[in-house]
């Protein structure tokens, strides 16, 4: 244990490279693996090493709480379906801000307990105590007030989701005054408890905290969700490296940091998809002000469109030369992406050339359907991002929508009304024939109906995901008459 103890700086600098090369590896589907592994190996460092540098520590709570947290934790992952993975990420999140909220009360509470009992611990051990050091105070201030908008952000971020009732999204006039004057008097009470370390204004500003990371999510439309569950991410890294201050922890530190600049690029990313800038997507009341967050919640519309069964769109497959399929939200709902590889590996076995389209927000979370085809083993080289394959669509002859709505909605080229345009599409209207798969003419997540399914050349195929491709799958094979 001394050893542990002498050469602490030196795990946690290995630690620290480990993560870095996590993040290297977590950067592309051939390496994720390893880059896991990588992560894995340097949090067993981290907390073997942190447990065994802390003075005093009160063991059976702390393998109590990992006890426990494994449980809880080892449940949950065991049990999560992919469609709740994204709402899992936010609670996650959620979960790191409370800690750090936890931890900055922990820390004041404890060190103004040793300055009350400073005379007497001078007289019978001859240490001293001090108050703060102003950069404690900044550090907790800081720490505190992140983590606690992380904790209430994240919780209504998963709950809107998880469609939730109580995460109503909220709008009107008088939201952005609230919104300014919670964070002004949030700040004001932070300013004043580093300046005086009173308590009062750490309560007062803790509490403000919470309920402005609620006021600064619920307006926000359904469509930007991708962009803030990111910065959400961002934001736990930081509350986290606020902390890592806080207990001097240097692996703390440099952990938080790499969380908080990767998410914090991840958002910059998203937001380049989206063609929108972090701070309309965050105070813009962007997306048409509140656009619709619920999940599946969709309106009927009376317009005329072709509809044909999975015979006739395997009848057409099995014929064409260049098949593009591009998975949306209805794949992962349907967990239908086994059988999307069956059908794509059969459509290759006799000759035709198909490959994987993906929006960088398809889904309900960044890279959820390249998790969901990298589970059903579809080869990496198959699956192109948007800015690849776009320019493909015009030569290609079928294209196979499988559950996506929003991300191939036209509407984002081509109608300065909708309040989804600017937003990059993938252009499936360009392909000769476009084939989409839905349980209904229901709408997406951002609530728009989509041109593309009143297209001449685009048939519906209505049903459930994994069932429709299924019984293409059977029609090709010649097995399902
Ligand atoms: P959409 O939500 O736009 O559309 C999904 C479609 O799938 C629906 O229209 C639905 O139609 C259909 N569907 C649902 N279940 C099934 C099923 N079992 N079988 C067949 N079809 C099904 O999804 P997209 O992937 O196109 O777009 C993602 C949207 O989510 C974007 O608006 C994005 O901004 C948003 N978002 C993305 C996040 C991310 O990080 N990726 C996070 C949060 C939101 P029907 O009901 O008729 O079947």
């Amino acid at each position: 244990m001394e050893f542990i103890r002498d050469y602490a700086d030196w795990f946690y600098l290995i630690g620290a490279v480990l993560f870095i090369l996590t993040l290297r590896g977590l950067s592309g589907p051939k390496t994720a693996i390893a880059g896991n592994r990588y992560g894995m190996i340097a949090m067993a460092i981290a907390v073997l090493t942190t447990f065994f540098v802390a003075d005093h520590p009160v063991i059976w709570m702390i393998v109590g709480a990992m006890i426990l947290g494994a449980i809880v934790g080892i449940a949950r992952a065991r049990t999560v379906p992919m469609t709740q993975m994204p709402e899992t990420v936010a609670l996650m999140h959620s979960l790191v801000g409370l800690a750090a909220v936890l931890i900055a009360i922990a820390a004041i509470i404890h060190n103004n307990k040793l300055v009350e009992l400073g005379p007497e611990l001078l007289a019978t051990n001859g240490v001293s105590f001090h108050e703060m050091s102003k950069v404690h105070l900044f550090e907790l201030f800081v720490g505190c007030f992140v983590g606690a908008i992380t904790f209430t952000a994240s919780v209504f971020a998963y709950g809107k989701l998880a469609a939730k009732k109580w995460a109503k999204t909220i709008s009107g006039g008088w939201v952005k005054p609230v919104q300014a004057l919670i964070f002004i008097a949030m700040l004001g009470f932070g300013i004043h408890f580093f300046l005086s370390g009173s308590m009062t204004s750490f309560w007062a500003m803790t509490a403000l905290a919470l309920a402005f990371g609620w006021v600064w999510i619920a307006p926000v439309g359904g469509g930007d969700m991708p962009v803030v569950v990111s910065l959400l991410n961002s934001f736990s890294g930081w509350a986290a490296a606020g902390i890592g201050f806080t207990l001097e922890n240097n692996m703390l530190i440099v952990a938080g940091s790499l969380v908080g600049s990767s998410g914090a690029i991840l958002s910059y990313i998203m937001c380049k998809a989206m063609n929108r800038s972090i701070i309309n997507v965050l105070f813009g009341g962007a997306m048409g002000g509140a656009a619709a967050p619920t999940a599946g919640a969709g309106e009927q519309v009376q317009r005329n469109y072709r509809s044909g069964s999975a015979d006739d769109a395997g009848f057409l497959m099995s014929n064409a030369d260049s098949v593009v399929i591009v998975p949306g939200y209805g794949m992962a709902q349907g967990r239908a992406q086994n059988a999307v590889k069956e059908l794509a590996n059969l459509l290759k076995e006799q000759g035709v050339t198909v490959r994987f389209a993906i929006h960088p927000v398809a889904g309900r979370m960044p890279g959820h359907m390249n998790v969901l085809l990298a589970e059903a083993d579809v080869p990496y080289e198959d699956i192109l991002e948007m800015d690849e394959i776009n320019s493909d669509f015009p030569a290609t002859d079928v294209v196979l929508v499988i559950g996506a709505n929003d991300v191939v909605n036209p509407a984002a080229k081509d109608d300065p009304n909708s309040p989804i345009y600017g937003m990059p599409i993938l252009e499936a209207h360009k392909a000769r024939t476009i084939m989409v798969i839905k349980r209904s003419m229901a709408t997406g997540y951002a609530g728009l109906d989509n041109d593309l399914f009143y297209n001449d050349k685009t048939m519906m195929v209505f049903g459930d995901a994994k069932k429709v491709v299924e019984d293409m799958t059977k029609a090709i094979n010649g097995t399902g008459h």
